[in-house]
């Protein structure tokens, strides 16, 4: 079977060709951790996920490499004092390197808790900063770059003049962006707008930085990910993911820089995901438009009528494809909450049910499976895969109640094909085990105080605990073993 990916590069769907057979490296650009993640790039990185998820369930090993950006990424390209985490420290009055772990810690924290699948390998742009000081040093013994002031730029001027294409993935031609291209910073150090830093200065403020050939100084945010993914992957990798909006010009530098250091295209397939939007507007921490993830879970927010499980917040973003914007709203949410309910139902039936065994079944399993399977490989359609599913949810009812049948061998196929695109490929879990898991961590954890009550003698207190337990039907059951409950 062919996979189709989307190629931002070429703006076509096209046939997917790993450079090495059976395996594929993806670098998807990671969170910059100066702040709690939002909703929308919580959006963005489980679509790479489902796409990781969907790679190894077709087989591929996957070497995948999710950044951390520690370090370098301004508010406004190259301005000194827009450095996001010298500015987010002053406020919180701690450390640059506290602020980078408080919220890295965060960020893993949430992508834990929607079940995102942790990358193979997490690099940090300030564990990297002698390989970005090297592809600096290259590129300006190569021409491409310059030095002036302490800081370096990359010449895009220089770059188009050799036969190369500043804007090929962003679809930009470069008069455009020399006159849309705001100056703000380094006016008088680059000699042309559209020029990017690969290296800057550090001002005598400026707390996080580095020494170099030109001085002390921070890397510019491109070069990180240039670094990173040729040092992990290679100069030349099979896909580079990210949100649409880092495309320009976050992308559009790093193939400039790739070519310029390689002589090669870095990447054979980029991928971008589309925006979460709320009240139509882009989710964003800049505008306030935007809802943290765990206030969505929690409930504890202004928007949502009610709070929502991450796995139907999951159902909800996996219903629309990744290349599509998807506006989160309550009545939307409600829905997708209606429909994976009546997922996991069917996904508890096909477990644990027995049905009519026969040959004369409706439900043709093969062109059912081909079709699921034609949906994943089409540049991973989700929400058409999740159409399919219901095709055999409304099956699976049928077949409870007596009105359908299936032979042994399919029905054991549909089990194993139901539980690898719900579980393992969409990524989504079943509330109620996941209840029970909690449930049942949190009875241990009373027996524990129980036991510790009764070695200090507080009878009075471990009776408490095993007779208002056993009011709500739980009975705590004491053998050699230990203690055991079972609940009526
Ligand atoms: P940042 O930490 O700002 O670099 O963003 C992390 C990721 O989230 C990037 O891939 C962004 O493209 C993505 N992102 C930012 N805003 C949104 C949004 N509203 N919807 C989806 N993805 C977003
Ligand atoms: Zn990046």
């Amino acid at each position: 079977m062919n996979l189709k990916i989307y190629n931002s590069l070429s703006g076509e769907k096209e046939i997917f060709k790993p450079i090495h057979e059976n395996s594929v490296g993806m670098y998807v650009c990671g969170p910059t951790v100066y702040s709690n993640v939002h909703l929308g790039n919580v959006r963005t990185f489980m679509s790479f996920d489902f796409i990781y998820r969907a790679l190894v369930h077709l087989g591929y090993k996957v070497r995948y490499v999710r950044n951390i950006t520690d370090a370098g990424h301004l508010t406004d390209d190259g301005d000194v004092d827009n450095d996001r985490f010298v500015k987010q420290s002053r406020l919180e009055k701690l450390e640059p390197m506290e602020i980078v772990q408080k919220y890295t810690v965060d960020f893993h924290k949430v992508l834990e808790v929607f079940n995102l699948l942790p990358p193979t390998i997490e690099p940090t742009a300030t564990g990297h900063i002698l390989e970005q000081i090297e592809l600096a040093q290259k590129l300006i013994d190569t021409g491409f770059a310059y030095e002036s002031n302490g800081s370096v730029y990359f010449d895009v001027l220089e770059y188009n003049k050799r036969g190369l294409n500043y804007g090929e993935l962003s679809h930009r031609n470069i008069e455009e962006l020399f006159a849309n291209t705001r100056d703000l910073d380094g006016q008088n150090e680059k000699k042309n707008a559209p020029d990017f830093a690969l290296w800057k200065a550090a001002s005598p403020a400026h707390i996080m930085r580095w020494n170099s050939p030109w001085g002390e100084g921070f890397p510019g945010w491109h070069l990180e990910c240039t670094a990173m993914s040729t040092k992990y992957l290679g100069e030349k990798f099979d896909i580079h993911g990210g949100g649409m909006d880092l495309k320009f010009p976050h992308h559009e530098c790093e193939v400039a820089q790739g070519k310029a250091c390689n002589g090669t295209e870095p990447v054979n397939y980029w991928m971008h995901a589309n925006m979460l939007t709320m009240n139509g507007q882009r989710m964003s921490k800049s505008t306030g438009n935007y809802i943290l993830p765990m206030e969505l879970v929690s409930g504890s927010n202004d928007f949502f009528e009610k709070p929502f499980h991450p796995s139907v917040v999951r159902f909800n973003f996996m219903q629309a494809h990744y290349r599509s914007v998807l506006d989160i709203s309550n009545e939307a949410m409600v829905a997708s909450e209606k429909g994976f309910q009546r997922l996991m139902e069917a996904m508890k039936v096909l477990s644990n049910g027995t049905f009519p065994n026969s040959d004369v079944s409706s439900f043709d399993l093969t062109t059912w499976k081909e079709k699921s399977y034609a949906a994943l490989t089409d540049d991973f359609n989700s929400p058409i895969l999740i159409a399919h599913l219901f095709e055999a949810v409304n099956f699976i009812f049928k077949l409870k109640d007596g009105k359908e049948t299936i032979t042994e061998s399919d029905l054991s196929e549909l089990k194993t094909l139901m539980n690898d695109f719900v579980f393992d490929v969409l990524g989504l879990q079943n509330i109620e085990e996941n209840n029970n898991a909690k449930l049942d961590q949190t009875l241990q954890v009373l027996i524990d105080l129980r036991n510790q009550a009764r070695k200090s003698k507080n009878f009075d207190l471990s009776d408490q605990i095993r007779d208002r337990l056993l009011a709500e039907g739980i009975e705590l059951k004491d053998g050699r073993e230990g203690t055991s409950y079972s609940i009526s």
